[in-house]
């Protein structure tokens, strides 16, 4: 199984403690601790976790190597620009849902079918340099709602996954970030 650094990031576990009374369980009871794609350690320091997706974008250019993003992994239904415009949705939704629940009681996360986005907006035709613009810009309104929900209390009332506090998306929104930089680094070949 890949390490988390295959993709150049720090080891995830020379950075952090562990503490399990602190970020719900569902990101390592859903991908495996680590995950058992991309090595992914879940930390529990939000610091840790801001800093994975702060790197995101240096991070995804490298595992692109100048391609096209064109490259597609056999075993993935997507080709790797399109997990990057994957990554940029994913971290705006979540940034506008954080901001949302500031200081708002129990606010109802809708849920986005990432397959239907993906077609909508047609991934696969996004250029690759635009992909990664946006993906700054992603990650950058990112930074900023996370550090706006660091002021409050947030109470992200999820169908699925529960009540979620600030470390609890910025965990499994850091992991997004970190499994899809590798799913493009093994896009690309
Ligand atoms: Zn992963």
């Amino acid at each position: 199984m890949p390490r988390a650094t295959s993709v150049g990031m720090e080891p995830l576990d020379e950075l952090c403690t562990w503490d399990d009374d602190d970020v719900s369980d569902w990101g390592r009871g859903t991908y495996g601790h680590p995950c058992r794609e991309c090595g992914y350690d879940w930390p529990d320091d939000l610091d840790v976790m801001i800093e994975v997706v702060r790197q995101t974008p240096t991070k995804m250019r490298s595992a692109l190597g100048g391609s096209d993003g064109t490259g597609r992994d056999p075993t993935l239904i997507w080709d790797a620009r399109s997990y990057v415009c994957h990554v940029v949705d994913n971290l705006r939704i979540w940034a506008e849902r954080l901001v949302a629940a500031l200081d708002v009681p129990a606010v109802r996360v809708g849920p986005y079918d990432a397959d239907l986005l993906a077609a909508s907006r047609n991934y696969a035709a996004v250029p690759v340099a635009g992909a990664l613009w946006s993906l700054t810009d992603s990650v950058d309104a990112w930074l900023r709602a996370v550090d706006a929900a660091r002021g409050g209390e947030i109470d992200l009332d999820h169908p699925e996954r529960g009540t979620l506090r600030l470390i609890d998306v910025a965990s499994t929104n850091a992991h997004d970030a970190y499994h899809h930089v590798f799913d493009v680094e093994r896009s690309v070949v």
